[in-house]
C-alpha cells in the first residue's frame, strides 16, 4: 500500500532549487494518437477496421492483416501484469533523479502487450488497469494502476509525476470572489491543498459571503489581484510568486452583444482586457517563477489552469466580443502551454458550458453549478489531463463540432 504523502517541510532558503529536467520526448506522428487520448483522459488504441485486431505500439499497418485502416478507438483497459523490474540506474537525467523506478509488462485483455510504468500497489501476476497519462514532457505514457483504487494511491511519487494533485500544493485562484472562484477554492481545500490564495479583484467592495468564506479556513489567504492592472499583478507576483504551485485563472468578463449593434468597442475592449490581456499579464508575472520551480520537491509548481468557455471553439453571435475574447484566450493558452511545457508545468484548459451564476441568469438550462465545475477541475488535475470539457452543453458541442462544424455554426447563429 502506498505511503501517505507527508506535508513538505518549510524550504531551506539557502538550498539550491533543483532545475527541472524532462523525460525523453521524441514521438512519431502516428503515436500522437495516444497523446490526444491522454490529454482528455481516455484510453484509446488503434483498432483494425478489417480484422478487429487491437494494435500496440502505434503503427501504420495492421500487425495481423497489413490493412491500412487503423482507427483510434476506446478499448478495454484491463490486463495482467506479467513481469516487473525496478530500475536502479538510468542514463537519462530525468529518470536518474527519480530512481528507483518500477516498470513492467502488461498483457492487455484486448490483445497486445505493453511496457508501462508500474504503480507500487500492483502485484506481479495480478490484474491491473492501464491508463494513458501525459508525462512531464507532455507525451503519452502508459501507467499500470491497481484494478481498484487503493488508499493513498495518488500519493505514489511515480504517479504524482504524471498528475497535478492539489494535495499539499499552494494554489492561487485569480478571482476568488466570484461564485466559481469560491467553489474552486473550496474544492482545493477539500483535496488537501496546503494554502489557497484568494484573489480579490475589488477590495473596495464588501461581499459578506466572500468575507465569511475567507474566514472559514486558516489555509485561505485573501490577496488583492486585478488582472486588468499590470501593477497589481506584478505586486502580487513579487510577494507570493515563488510559492504558487497551481494557478487557476477564474477571472472572466462576460457581456451580451453582437458585432454591428454593439455601439462602439468599449465592451469588447473590457472583455479582452480581462480574458486575454489579463491572462498575458498573469503569465508574464507568474510564469517565470513557476517554470523555475517545476522540479522543486513534493510540492513543485505543477499546473496552470485556464477557465474558458466551450464558445472559445464555436462563436456565439449573441455574445460576439466575448466569444472572440475566449477564442483569443484559448490561442494564447496553447502558446503558453508550449512555453510552460519546456519546464514540465502543465497547462490545463477547461471548456465549460454555461455556469449557474449571475451573468448566466437568463441562459436556459442545462447549466453547471459552480461546485460541480470546481469538482471537475480538481478531478482533471488529479488525473493529469490537459483538456477538460465540463457540462452537458460543452460535451455535446465538442462532439457536434467533430461531426459537422458548419451545422453548429448555423444553429448558434439562428
Ligand atoms: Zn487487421
Amino acid at each position: 500500500m502506498s505511503e501517505p504523502l507527508r506535508q513538505p517541510k518549510k524550504k531551506n532558503p539557502i538550498a539550491r532549487t533543483r532545475l527541472p529536467t524532462r523525460p525523453p520526448a521524441a514521438r512519431s506522428r502516428t503515436a500522437h494518437g495516444l497523446t490526444r487520448a491522454a490529454a482528455e483522459g481516455r484510453f484509446e488504441l488503434q483498432v483494425c477496421a478489417d480484422c478487429g485486431a487491437v494494435q500496440y505500439p502505434p503503427r501504420e499497418l495492421c500487425g495481423a492483416c497489413l490493412s491500412e485502416r487503423l482507427r483510434w478507438e476506446p478499448v478495454a483497459d484491463g490486463g495482467m501484469l506479467v513481469a516487473t523490474t525496478v530500475l536502479r540506474h538510468s542514463n537519462d537525467l530525468y529518470f536518474r533523479e527519480r530512481l528507483p523506478w518500477r516498470v513492467g509488462t502488461v498483457r492487455l485483455d484486448a490483445g497486445p502487450s505493453a511496457i508501462a510504468h508500474v504503480h507500487e500497489d500492483c502485484a506481479e501476476g495480478g490484474r491491473v488497469r492501464l491508463a494513458l497519462k501525459l508525462d512531464r514532457s507532455g507525451q503519452a505514457v502508459l501507467h499500470a494502476l491497481p484494478e481498484k483504487d487503493t488508499p493513498n494511491m495518488h500519493d505514489a511519487p511515480q504517479l504524482r509525476e504524471s498528475t497535478c494533485d492539489p494535495k499539499y500544493r499552494r494554489v492561487l485562484v485569480t478571482d476568488g470572489k466570484c461564485a466559481t472562484g469560491m467553489a474552486v477554492a473550496k474544492a482545493m481545500l477539500a483535496a488537501g491543498a496546503g494554502t489557497v490564495f484568494l484573489g480579490d479583484p475589488s477590495t473596495w467592495k464588501t461581499l459578506p459571503a466572500f468575507d465569511a468564506f475567507a474566514a472559514s479556513d486558516e489555509r485561505l489567504q485573501v490577496v488583492g489581484l486585478d488582472v486588468t492592472d499590470s501593477d497589481s499583478v506584478e505586486r502580487l507576483a513579487a510577494s507570493i510568486g515563488g510559492k504558487v504551485d497551481i494557478l487557476v485563472n477564474t477571472a472572466g468578463h462576460l457581456r451580451d452583444g453582437g458585432v454591428i449593434d454593439a455601439k462602439g468597442v468599449l465592451l469588447a475592449r473590457d472583455a479582452f482586457e480581462v480574458n486575454v490581456l489579463g491572462l498575458m499579464r498573469l503569465a508574464q508575472a507568474f510564469g517565470p517563477g513557476m517554470r523555475f520551480r517545476a522540479a522543486d520537491g513534493t510540492n513543485n509548481a505543477a499546473a496552470w489552469v485556464n477557465l474558458l468557455s466551450i464558445h472559445a471553439l464555436a462563436a456565439l453571435p449573441a455574445r460576439a466580443a466575448w466569444s472572440a475574447s475566449q477564442a483569443a484566450a484559448l490561442s494564447l493558452s496553447r502558446s503558453l502551454r508550449a512555453e510552460m511545457g519546456t519546464a514540465g508545468v502543465r497547462v490545463m484548459n477547461v471548456f465549460a458550458g454555461p455556469v449557474e451564476d449571475e451573468w448566466e441568469q437568463l441562459t436556459p438550462p442545462p447549466k453547471i453549478a459552480p461546485a460541480a465545475l470546481a469538482k471537475a477541475i480538481v478531478g482533471g488535475l488529479k488525473d493529469g489531463v490537459e483538456d477538460l470539457y465540463v457540462g452537458d452543453v460543452a460535451e455535446e458541442l465538442r462532439q457536434r463540432l467533430r461531426e459537422n462544424h458548419k451545422a453548429v455554426e448555423r444553429e448558434l447563429g439562428a
